[in-house]
């Protein structure tokens, strides 16, 4: 692995508890890993998103705070930040990502519009549907083989995409979007090769891309390193090929912005920031301001200049790969390739004696938590699953998986050794590993609240169907 291109200078200390404590701990949270205080969590790799340890320079920058309603300066870094990064002229700032997508699909889609993108991630999708759009996911069929060694399983279907938009042309498709990397499909690149051949299909129909660029910079350094044409070339040379293609960006920059809150929307017409201008201040604030403090606004400006760092990214990427690998070489079924921000553990495949109607996703984050500490998100039959009102048939996800995202310039090689350790003990009394069962849910987002308990008994058959 690289040499980290930073060290510790502050620490918080992470409390360490017995597994007496854990186990109390889960059964008061319904065995919900969502419901644990983080003060109970060892190693937190829930998310990667708001997680990132900021520099000294963006914690000096927070002290630069001009906190003017009107015009304060750390707006003008953010849209300096952008602007050259970027190359959109129009910086809109907002509280988070989903706000930035709530603003453009409020003023860009209508019913019955279709948005077509690789995979659009939950916010996306919901925030296209309340403006009474579809969202529609047409990544490349390797996304969908969990062992597939495809360098760009986040690339859209280009034969489908065209299809879609022949069918029902720009009417019914106001804007396209695309998800760097494709989170929803394991943290997976785009080439450069693929969004360009996109964007030359989008513009023969005179529809603009847009695109969700949560983690550009992981994007551009998978196309740095995967893509040959581009071997060699800097990560902003690439990153400002990649927006050209777009008429606009959202972005969270709780992601690529190495910042614990903010986001933002960049555009490159005029008449449409105006549009957009105008409905911001009633949802979010001030144009110069968008929701977030000033303070906050110079640490997203410094955080966007410090991620395009080459020999960050480097890190960054060997440091999830080197988990992966490290799970690989004790026989855990992963996702492959490796994501930019996250490894995935095949739990079907590490619990095969848990069917699916026992979730066994679930049950290997729990089981993964209780051993020691480590908190994962079931990314599965919890999350995804639905039950079919009239017949009571459970539908279910294709694939049950357990995401370990890792936040960025947090954890050492230690906290890695120590999750890669925790699982291969697992995976070797796996068998003692059983599935849960819901004892409350809600009726939508259910995995953020629900209640579990270990399911008593082999399950009765019930009748289950498994999405393709
Ligand atoms: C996190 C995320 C969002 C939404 O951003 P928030 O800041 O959480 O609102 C949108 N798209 C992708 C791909 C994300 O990962």
């Amino acid at each position: 692995m690289p040499l980290p291109p930073y060290k510790i200078k502050v620490v918080e200390p992470v409390l360490v508890w017995g597994r007496e404590t854990r186990l109390e701990q889960a059964r008061r949270a319904g065995f919900n890993l969502f419901q644990i205080p983080a003060r109970f969590v060892a190693v937190d790799l829930l998310t990667d998103s708001g997680t990132s340890a900021m520099s000294d320079r963006q914690w000096a920058g927070m002290m630069r705070g001009d906190e003017a309603y009107a015009g304060s300066d750390n707006y003008y870094q953010l849209e300096q930040a952008v602007r050259q990064i970027f190359g959109f002229r129009h910086v809109i700032p907002t509280h988070q990502g989903r706000a930035a997508e709530h603003l453009l699909f409020s003023v860009m889609v209508g019913r019955d519009d279709v948005i077509p993108s690789n995979h659009h991630f939950d916010t996306t999708r919901a925030n296209i549907e309340v403006a009474g759009g579809e969202a529609v996911d047409l990544a490349v069929e390797q996304t969908d083989d969990l062992g597939s060694q495809h360098p760009f399983k986040g690339n859209i279907d280009l034969a489908r995409a065209e299809r879609l938009v022949r069918e029902l042309g720009r009417d019914r498709v106001p804007l396209a979007m695309i998800t760097l990397t494709d989170n929803t499909g394991g943290g997976q690149p785009v080439s450069l090769e693929n969004l360009t051949a996109y964007h030359r299909l989008l513009d023969e129909h005179g529809i603009p891309l847009f695109i969700d660029a949560c983690r550009f910079a992981e994007n551009a350094y998978f196309v740095r390193e995967r893509e040959g044409a581009h071997a060699g070339r800097s990560i902003l040379d690439i990153t400002a090929d990649t927006f050209s293609l777009a008429e606009g960006c959202t972005m969270s920059a709780k992601k690529d912005g190495l910042a614990n809150i903010g986001g933002f929307l960049a555009l490159r017409e005029e008449a449409l920031a105006r549009k957009i201008k105008e409905r911001l201040v009633l949802y979010e604030g001030f144009e110069t301001y968008g929701g977030l403090a000033g303070r906050d606004l110079e640490a997203v400006a410094i955080g966007l200049r410090e991620v395009v760092d080459e020999h960050y990214l480097a890190h960054r990427i060997e440091q999830v790969a080197y988990l992966g690998e490290r799970l690989r070489e004790n026989g855990i079924p992963v996702l492959v390739p490796f994501g930019g921000h996250a490894i995935y553990l095949d739990a079907a495949a590490f619990l095969p004696h848990v069917p699916r109607e026992l979730y066994p996703g679930q049950a290997l984050a729990v089981a993964l938590y209780l051993e020691s500490g480590i908190r994962s998100v079931e990314i599965g039959g919890v999350m995804f699953g639905k039950k079919d009102p009239e017949t009571g048939e459970l539908l279910l996800p294709r694939h049950e998986l357990v995401r370990l995202a890792i936040p960025r310039r947090v954890y050492m090689t230690e906290h890695l050794d120590f999750v890669a350790e925790s699982l291969a003990r697992l995976h070797e009394r796996r068998e003692e590993i059983g599935g849960f069962e819901f004892e409350y849910q809600a009726d939508v987002l259910r995995h953020f609240t629900a209640r579990f308990r270990p399911a008593r008994s082999a399950p009765k058959p019930s009748k289950i169907s498994i999405e393709d």
